[in-house]
């Protein structure tokens, strides 16, 4: 695997690839895990050249202490990099992404989900990851983009992104990896005790619950309170939402009635021993 870390090494390689080999771009932020080997092993099916970045971007953090607190773990992700065949490790520095003649950016107007969920909970966080991620394309010039949907929002903005722009680029969005538990893999998962660990697979079952329960018997709006009620024990849990949103737009639903062949998603934020953590489910 090729290490770079500055834009111009990394785009003098692959300009001689460009239009000759496909190139996959997986962008993230470290510390990575299984499901990020996922994205990785499902771009290395498709793209003959994939790159993955190794990025932790101050812009998106709400947070300075979060941003501090984030874990940074370089020298095993590069071995989990190399266990999955990864081609190439872009890990850059602040300075080379942002004090960069060659990767300025205007910013782009992403509407509405810039202010519900995540968006509106997260003042300028979607902001920061468009930002981010089209750097991270110009530096790369990907032809396709691998991104988890365990992020479903932020998959739903990057898609946005690539309209806007123009950009020929395929996103492709990836499923959650999960542990044995079903608590979603994160690399905010380091933080909790191991009783905090246990404790969060309630999250999986709350989502499992909602997604499962017979829509004959009860409404959206009952169904989120009961499930609340039945999963999220209060005492541990401060949960900042649990939605029921039409899966292909996150706009909002009828809470009051089921709609026939809808396709819906459930997303949640929850806060779990000081940390905040994010799964979803489309049913
Ligand atoms: P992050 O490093 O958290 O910014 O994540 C980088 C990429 O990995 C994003 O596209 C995430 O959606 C994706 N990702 C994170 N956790 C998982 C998971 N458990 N399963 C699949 N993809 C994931």
């Amino acid at each position: 695997m090729k290490l770079f870390n500055t834009q111009k090494e990394l785009s003098n390689y692959l300009s001689a690839y460009k239009g000759k080999k496909t190139i996959g771009l997986v962008p993230t932020m470290g510390a990575l895990h299984k499901g990020h080997q996922s994205l990785i092993e499902k771009a290395k099916e498709e793209c003959e050249i994939v790159v993955a970045s190794v990025f932790v971007n101050p812009t998106q953090f709400n947070e300075e202490s979060d941003f501090e607190k984030y874990p940074r773990t370089i020298e095993d992700d590069s071995e989990k990099l190399k266990e999955v065949n990864c081609d190439i490790l872009y890990n850059p520095s602040v300075e080379d992404i942002y004090e960069n003649k060659n990767l300025e950016t205007e910013p782009i107007d992403i509407g509405y989900l810039d202010t519900i969920l995540e968006g509106e909970k997260r003042p300028g966080h979607y902001q920061g990851v468009v930002d981010v991620v089209e750097r991270l394309m110009i530096a790369v010039g990907p032809d396709k983009i691998y991104m988890g949907l365990k992020d479903y929002q932020q998959v739903m903005v990057i898609e946005k992104l690539i309209k806007e722009r123009k950009m020929d680029v395929t996103l492709v969005g990836c499923p959650t990896k999960r542990e044995k538990s079903g608590l979603a893999m994160s690399s905010r998962n380091s933080r909790l005790s191991q009783e905090g660990k246990i404790r969060a697979a309630k999250i999986h079952e709350c989502l499992k619950y909602i997604t499962t329960e017979s829509r004959s018997t009860t409404t959206p709006s009952k169904l989120i309170t009961e499930a609340k009620k039945q999963h999220l024990d209060s005492d541990y849990f401060d949960t900042e939402y649990l939605e029921i949103r039409k899966a292909d737009d996150l706009s909002e639903v009828n809470q009051n009635e089921w709609i026939e062949n809808q396709k819906y998603v459930v997303l949640i934020a929850t806060w779990l021993e000081g940390i905040r953590l994010i799964d979803n489910m489309t049913f």
